[in-house]
């Protein structure tokens, strides 16, 4: 990303980071309809009243500033930009303040690795699932040890749900983030998504451990880029996967809609490690395989 953006992003936010001017952007957000095309612009006055200061000269400044980058100026009055749309998103998933954490909370799955329990924490906008009896799929500094996977959820979204419910909505949610990417499109921009096969040459560990060299208990791991927005995503490879969906239903294993029991799942099948362009993955009992492409492309 050229750092001309990333210094815009972030002038962007420190001159939001005034109580006014995101007072001003809310009250023009709640009189815009929820969906579908924008309506009237709100006049000068009524857009101070909703706001509620009382200082006009004060008011005038703030809303001055905001004018031309989020807000636009009509003949009626004003409205957001969606520069300005975007940002009141942003503060009602809760993203830019409002950190919440919880510890440790059980649900009801267990690790495809060692049968132990599964259990979440929330952390740092992560929703991060892992085993208390192994190392998990992923060793890394930045996530608890046993890690399985670790979805970007709002604090909005966790506020007020249970986390065993929260942990079955996330690999639902993570599932059909993935969709699009493994199709080589970015929902977040409309860009391009490169899609790539990890593979580890040396891999080695025994079951419940991961791999020295490449620090996961996976040889084979999708990586999914996007190469405007930055967006990137690893996942199993057949996870979340559009070539994939109808694997494994002859053998009575989780549906697609089972989102995390189907990445446990696929997590005991046994992929190759050559070097070789198109990589077999095979059912644990050897019953189904599925070959990938470097592109991910479900060959067969
Ligand atoms: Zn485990
Ligand atoms: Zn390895
Ligand atoms: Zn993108």
């Amino acid at each position: 990303m050229p750092d001309s953006f990333t210094d815009a992003a972030e002038d962007a936010f420190a001159f939001l980071g005034d109580g006014l001017r995101l007072s001003i952007l809310r009250a023009l957000a709640s009189r815009e309809p929820r969906a579908g095309p924008r309506s009237d612009a709100i006049a000068y006055s009524d857009l101070r009243r909703a706001v509620g200061e009382r200082d006009s000269g004060k008011f005038s400044y703030h809303l001055d500033k905001l004018t031309g980058r989020f807000v636009e100026k009509t003949d009626g009055g004003y409205r957001l930009r969606e520069p300005g749309r975007e940002a009141v998103r942003l503060l009602d998933r809760g993203v830019v303040d409002g950190p919440i954490d919880f510890h440790a909370a059980p649900v009801g799955a267990r690790c495809p690795f060692c049968d132990g329990n599964v259990r979440v924490r929330y952390n740092d906008h992560h929703l991060v699932s892992y085993c208390t009896g192994c190392e998990g799929l992923f060793d890394a500094d930045e996530v608890p040890d046993g890690t399985l996977t670790g979805i970007v959820l709002p604090p909005a979204t966790i506020e007020g749900t249970d986390p065993e419910s929260l942990f079955r909505r996330a690999h639902r949610v993570f599932r059909r983030r993935l969709r699009p990417m493994f199709d080589g499109i970015c929902l977040e921009c409309g860009g391009d998504v490169e899609r790539s096969m990890r593979c580890c040459l040396d891999h080695g560990g025994a079951p419940g451990t991961t791999c020295d060299a490449c620090g996961t208990a996976s040889p084979r791991l999708a990586e999914l880029v996007c190469g405007t927005c930055g967006r990137g995503r690893v996942s199993h490879p057949l996870f979340g996967n559009p070539g994939a969906d109808d694997v494994g239903a002859a053998a009575g294993e989780p549906s697609e809609r089972d989102a995390w029991n189907r990445f446990a799942a696929f997590l005991t099948w046994t992929p190759e490690t050559t070097e070789a362009a198109a990589v077999a993955f095979e059912r644990p009992d050897g019953g189904e395989r599925v070959l990938l492409d470097d592109d991910l492309c479900v060959l067969e």
